[in-house]
């Protein structure tokens, strides 16, 4: 685990080319929140993300975070803990009892476990669709051709609060193969909020696109929560 000294220099380099991918775009660096994603690190590195002033972390197992966040939950009181990982519904109970936001909702099936559960829990969870803008094989999230009717049943959800889309590029066999479909999944995913927006009313203001390797094309796209574990933490073991 890096040091909390290295981790500051980190934030701050990752700050900086959020902000640079801002100026291109002219767009406000306010608009774009970073999210630690803290998977596999010790919880000491969610302790390090609200130590200097980030909102929010980002684990991708259930299991996990239910370890994590009661180790850090009386020096890190206010930080929230969001699920960018795969989702089974037969966890649906425990996710809402452990995280704040959901981003990985990506059926029906969960959708209706979600609320069933936050309904049980006497709460409203926010959650993001997680949609496969990349149509890559390999990646979980409901097909963009699917997404209209997700959303549908989504919004009829008394105890969720649908705040946006997620997604993840693919994987180029190359770098520069790699950059080329970050650019065009984020700006598939971008049209896929904005003619949704339009024609359900609705604002679905979170765009949670972009990781260390990619954040600033997601941004140039118009990204409004960057995913980004390696760049503040090292590398995963
Ligand atoms: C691990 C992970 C990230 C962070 O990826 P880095 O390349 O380490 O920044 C972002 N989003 C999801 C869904 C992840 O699983």
């Amino acid at each position: 685990m890096i040091t909390y000294e290295d981790f500051l220099i980190r934030v701050a380099e990752v700050r900086a080319k959020i902000a640079e991918a801002c100026r291109v775009a002219g767009r406000d660096p306010a608009e774009v929140a970073l999210l630690a994603v803290t998977k596999t690190h010790p919880a000491v590195a969610a302790e390090y993300a609200a130590r200097c002033g980030l909102a929010a972390v980002g684990e991708n197992r259930v299991q996990e975070a239910v370890e994590k966040r009661p180790l850090v939950s009386a020096s890190a009181p206010g930080l929230r803990w969001e699920l960018i990982g795969h989702l089974q519904s037969n966890k649906a109970k425990l996710a809402v009892q452990t995280f704040d936001r959901v981003q990985s909702v990506d059926s029906e099936k969960l959708l209706n476990h979600l609320d069933r559960a936050a309904g049980e829990s006497g709460k409203t969870l926010g959650v993001l669709l997680q949609i496969n803008a990349g149509n890559d094989p390999a990646k979980f999230g409901a097909e963009p051709g699917d997404a209209s009717k997700l959303l549908e049943v989504a919004l009829a959800k008394t105890h969720l609060r649908i705040e946006g889309l997620m997604t993840i590029a693919p994987l180029g066999a190359n770098p520069a193969e790699g950059a080329e479909l970050a650019v065009r999944t984020f700006g598939n995913l971008r049209t896929i909020r904005d003619e949704l927006a339009g024609r359900f009313g609705v604002p679905l203001r979170e765009l949670s696109m972009g990781m260390s390797g990619d954040l600033a094309a997601a941004v140039a796209a118009g990204s409004t929560v960057v995913r980004v574990g390696t760049a503040l933490f090292g590398g995963r073991s």
